[in-house]
């Protein structure tokens, strides 16, 4: 029986779509929603961009995108896409011969911008590269570079215009006989974005893909992103998303996950319950968590550790986690295991001792999953 059996107010009824497929990453139908990056370095710089690439994997990243702006670049994506462990995507603007290089190159999926990628005969020559080569396609529209006559059309930049765009490539993938791929409608307006998705979904059985672009700063694009993927999510809307951030590449795969955790809608790691602590708490809330969050990156397994201060919420919240621990009295506090009081742990040791417990229990919950499989 699921989780969402039993309570039914955390269901969320994703939108049915149709599966493609980034590389080996299935996108759409009842697949998990993929979490996605994107280089910041220079392509050409292949030593580096591996080395984001890894490092963004090594986080969780499902799939990561690099831009392609030039023919050197087109060169470089072969030698990072044999050194990546996930599927590469191809970012591509205005140059559609870049399409086709980042084809011939290995690269899972080629990003094109409807905007700016040129009529329907250059489209048809990155359709042709991106059949000859197995790649899939996204038709990534963006509400800062829509084509001249849908702003002509539609006077400025909105929802119905971004949709348009997007279906009006859906068809000239359609028409030749291409059906590998994947649709965004990304704005950096969070209203925009939303009801862009949101008509978006109505109109197509497409897999799409989520993204508030140029949300900003670590902060406020967390929160942008938050507010605007998040409720699109809970619609049941989405099969992949980037949260775009200035910031390291790895922020925006931590925060994608987070997004999805909060949500229900995917699980790795150790999702932390905390207090924000008060002047009963029994030890340091705030710098243990911070020590916890540190030493607990390591862990990939989906469970649950409570870190709370006091027991006006300690033994409730412990209830609900696989490991808790609550502050007491006198220096020490009382360890939780499977929402039982279990024993007590002094303050000073807690950390290294909660590290202990979430290590073996991930080793458990590893060892009954592969008992059954
Ligand atoms: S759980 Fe206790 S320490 Fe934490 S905020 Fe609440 S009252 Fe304060």
């Amino acid at each position: 029986m699921s989780i969402n059996h039993i309570r039914p107010w955390r269901h969320i009824e994703r939108r049915k779509s149709r599966q493609i497929h980034v590389g080996n990453v299935p996108v759409g139908g009842d697949a998990p929603i993929a979490v996605q990056t994107m280089t910041n370095t220079p392509t050409t710089d292949v030593a580096a961009t591996v080395a984001q690439v890894l490092a963004a994997a090594e986080a969780g990243a499902d799939i990561v995108r690099v831009s392609v702006p030039d023919e050197a670049s087109s060169r470089a994506l072969k030698e990072i896409v044999r050194e990546s462990p996930v599927p590469i995507v191809a970012d591509i603007h205005f140059h559609y011969k870049r399409g086709i290089e980042a084809a011939e190159a290995g690269a899972a999926c080629l990003r094109i911008n409807p905007g700016n990628i040129g009529d329907e005969k250059r489209v048809a020559e990155v359709i042709r590269a991106a059949k000859d080569h197995n790649c899939s396609i996204r038709i990534g529209v963006n509400a800062g570079s829509l084509e001249k006559h849908l702003l002509d059309k539609y006077g400025e930049p909105c929802p119905e215009a971004m949709v348009e765009s997007g279906l009006d490539h859906i068809r000239i993938l359609q028409d030749h006989d291409f059906h590998e791929f994947k649709i965004s409608v990304k704005a950096s307006d969070v209203f925009m974005s939303a009801a862009a998705y949101q008509q978006l979904a109505e109109a197509t059985d497409a897999p799409i893909h989520l993204g508030i672009t140029e949300a900003g700063g670590f902060v406020s694009g967390t929160i942008k992103s938050a507010i605007g993927l998040g409720q699109l999510l809970w619609m049941g809307i989405g099969d992949t998303l980037r949260v775009s951030l200035s910031a390291d590449p790895v922020e925006e795969v931590k925060v994608g996950f987070e997004i999805l955790k909060s949500l229900g809608l995917r699980h790795r790691g150790v999702n932390i319950i905390s207090c924000p602590s008060c002047a009963r708490q029994g030890f340091d809330v705030i710098k243990t968590v911070e020590a916890l969050e540190k030493r607990l990156e390591h862990v990939k397994t989906p469970m649950s550790l409570s870190i709370i201060g006091c027991v006006v919420n300690g033994p409730g919240e412990a209830l609900m986690t696989d490991v808790g621990f609550t502050g007491g009295g006198a220096g020490s506090g009382m360890v939780y295991l499977a929402g039982k009081a279990s024993h007590k742990m002094s303050n000073a040791q807690m950390v290294d001792h909660i590290v202990e417990e979430v290590e073996k229990k991930a080793a458990q919950l590893d060892a009954e999953a592969a008992a059954a499989e």
